[in-house]
């Protein structure tokens, strides 16, 4: 006998009933997302690793460490996505949406994959829904991204902590604050870890986000770019903060948040739970404004905002038992012999045709093993059908809850069980 062959670690596979669990969570994102505005864009998994490279920056760790790379059959070097906002915009450019359409929102849903260390909480193949906003600069945007999140972990009464903001800056803060990092950190160049010593020459700002110098009294004390912004950067970093307040949003300024994709420019944002089944606080969604990713990829200047949610993470701070997202049968139809089993299918067919959840027991095995199937999916309703019921077209139609009986005639199912 040959060994089982195993999933892939840090992939895993949904089953039932967690997949409903998710399904609901990803309708009442999808939901939530059309309600403002956004609409669904799917990409292929797969990219030219390029792609990644230049859009996430060289010097991340995604891209130095955690991406699934391979060449295919002609030698190209593909990437397995590891985020989607470098393919929403590659597909924005490619498509040329500029020309077509002043403002565009989109939404994703769909698997990501980055070769992390695993713990609770962080897969290799792991799940991430979320939005993009192209042409819109005004700060409002991200306000409205904020409160539509905040709507989602509130409305699934998902445990949150206030959200954390900061400000990154872009192409005009960028040089003054790189130069005094650099000046902060290569007195304490030795301190750092070996990534971190290159990455001052080649991405300074990187350093902020390291996972091993993390907690590092050398991090702690550098100089924050908040207070390096040009005024025109700050003005719109405090008119997102005035928009949230007026929106009643809770919210704090976190001025050590960095991400860790290069192409942020200005407000970043997280939102944290500490939700037990998480193990440890961590981040539920982030995200921030690239307004200059589309320029730097080949297109038109467009600036740009959105998040990604993770899933896995969601759903493990959504309040609730897998098993309480399981819709249950409206009816249960237990079959005695096969004339009555095949009778049963024709009146299934009507019964699902008109909207109702119809279960039917096709194993020719007794009544009390049917019934009890009938309560393992908690049915509602349950019906008996043998060649009696059969002659006169009436069946005793069961309540599961309070097992209370009545005689129905077997034409009007629909109108007897829209009653119940
Ligand atoms: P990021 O794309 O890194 O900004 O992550 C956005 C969100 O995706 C995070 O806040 C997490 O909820 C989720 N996420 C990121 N990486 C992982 C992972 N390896 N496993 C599970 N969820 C993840």
């Amino acid at each position: 006998m040959s060994e089982p062959i195993q999933s892939v670690r840090g992939m895993n596979d949904l089953l039932p009933p967690d997949s409903a669990k998710w399904g609901f969570f990803e309708r009442r994102c999808r939901e939530l997302f059309e309600r403002h505005g956004y609409e669904e864009i799917r990409t292929p998994v797969l990219e030219h690793t390029s792609l990644f490279a230049r859009g996430i920056g060289e010097a991340t760790d995604i891209v130095e460490k955690e991406m699934y790379t391979f060449s295919d059959r002609k030698g190209r070097s593909l990437t397995m996505r590891p985020e989607m906002t470098a393919s929403c915009v590659r597909a924005y450019i490619e498509h040329g949406i500029a020309k077509r359409e002043p403002v565009t929102r989109w939404y994703y849903a769909g698997p990501m994959f980055r070769y992390e260390r695993m713990q609770t909480g962080r897969y290799r193949q792991f799940y991430q829904i979320g939005v993009e906003c192209f042409g819109v600069a005004e700060p409002t945007v991200e306000a409205e991204q904020i409160a539509m999140l905040v709507q989602l972990y509130g409305d699934l009464r998902v445990p949150s902590l206030p959200v954390q903001v900061n400000s990154i800056g872009g192409a005009a803060d960028r040089p003054r604050y790189r130069a005094a990092l650099v000046a902060y950190l290569e007195p304490h160049a030795t301190e750092l870890c070996g990534d971190c010593q290159r990455r001052m020459a080649t991405n300074p700002l990187r350093v902020l986000d390291c996972k091993v110098d993390a907690g590092s009294p050398v991090l702690a004390g550098a100089p924050r770019v908040l207070d390096h912004l040009t005024e025109a950067s700050r003005a719109r970093f405090d008119a997102a903060c005035a928009t949230l307040t007026e929106l009643g949003i809770q919210f704090q300024i976190d001025p050590r948040l960095v991400r860790g994709f290069d192409y942020y420019t200005g407000l970043v944002f997280e939102i944290q739970s500490d939700a037990p089944a998480l193990g440890t606080q961590c981040a539920l969604v982030g995200g921030g404004r690239y307004d200059e990713l589309v320029e730097s990829m080949g297109g038109p200047a467009t600036p740009a905002v959105g998040f990604a949610l993770g899933v896995e993470r969601g759903i493990l701070a959504l309040p609730g038992g897998a098993k309480d997202f399981v819709p249950r049968p409206d009816l249960f139809i237990a079959t005695l012999g096969e004339a009555a089993r095949r009778h049963a299918l024709v009146i299934a067919q009507r019964l699902r045709g008109a909207g109702l959840r119809v279960e039917v027991e096709h194993r020719p095995v007794g009544l009390k093993a049917q019934l009890k199937r009938a309560d393992n999916l908690d049915a509602a309703s349950s019906l008996v059908l043998g060649d009696v019921e059969l002659a006169s077209g009436r069946a005793k139609l069961r309540d599961m809850g309070t097992r209370a009986e009545r005689e129905v005639a077997l034409s009007a199912l629909e109108s007897e069980l829209a009653r119940r």
